[in-house]
């Protein structure tokens, strides 16, 4: 098959599982996924399925990307915090939607392969560091967004500390890797409004930082 075919058919499968916001689909249009899949899993980029990575982690299934990226609800002026940067490929989404992206993950080696491709395609308002994101990134809080992309037990506090009042978070939450719900947390300016988006299976979010 044809790469402009694989491309159209990923495009298509992202529609069908209810990406639908313009914006979103644009920015997963031009930023292609086979930047950030190496190696043996190369000929599974445009399938809408999670893959192996360095370091055991993984890169997310393109429509939960889609669907998180969606609920986030990313504005032109924002700056948004992700925590796990994995292979990038969800912070290079974000730089296209919002003003200012910063990326952490535990794995400096994630993070040093991510700004490779970062800096290959130009992508200049994303910043990823080596930290543990579950205490947030307090030399740039607050946020108008974070996406977590790794499933702690519950909302880490720190990360709600550091979202501003009117802003969203997008994280998965939920005891081991059987029973994750996907949430948005909305901060008020009295407190936190919680909804759930459906169940998905990520990587756990752990403490402190990793060895490679
Ligand atoms: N968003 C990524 C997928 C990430 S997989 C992508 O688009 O490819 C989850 C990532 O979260 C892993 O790389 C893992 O190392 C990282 N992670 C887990 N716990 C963490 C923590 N406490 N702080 C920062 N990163 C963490």
């Amino acid at each position: 098959m044809k790469n402009a075919t694989r491309k159209m058919q990923f495009l298509f499968a992202l529609r069908s599982k209810g990406v639908t916001d313009a914006r979103v689909l644009l920015a997963m249009e031009t930023i292609d996924r086979g930047h950030f899949v190496k190696g043996l899993f190369e000929n599974r980029t445009y399938e809408d399925m999670p893959l192996p990575i360095a370091c055991g982690q993984t890169i997310s299934q393109p429509s939960v990307v889609g669907l998180m990226t969606q609920a986030l609800k990313v504005q032109p002026r924002d700056k948004v915090l992700e925590v796990g940067t994995g292979s990038g490929y969800q912070a290079a989404i974000l730089s296209q939607l919002a003003r200012r992206v910063y990326t952490v993950d535990r794995f400096s080696r994630l993070v040093r392969e991510a700004s490779a491709v970062f800096r290959k395609l130009d992508l200049t308002n994303v910043t990823a560091f080596t930290a543990d994101g579950s205490h947030g990134l307090p030399d740039q809080a607050p946020f108008d967004r974070i996406i977590v992309t790794a499933a702690a037990e519950d909302t880490p506090g720190p990360l709600l500390a550091q979202l501003k009042i009117g802003g969203i978070m997008v994280l998965p939450v939920g005891q081991g890797q059987m029973v994750q719900n996907l949430i948005t947390v909305t901060r008020t300016e009295t407190g936190y409004d919680y909804d759930e988006i459906r169940p998905v299976r990520f990587v756990p979010l752990l403490e402190g930082l990793g060895k490679e």
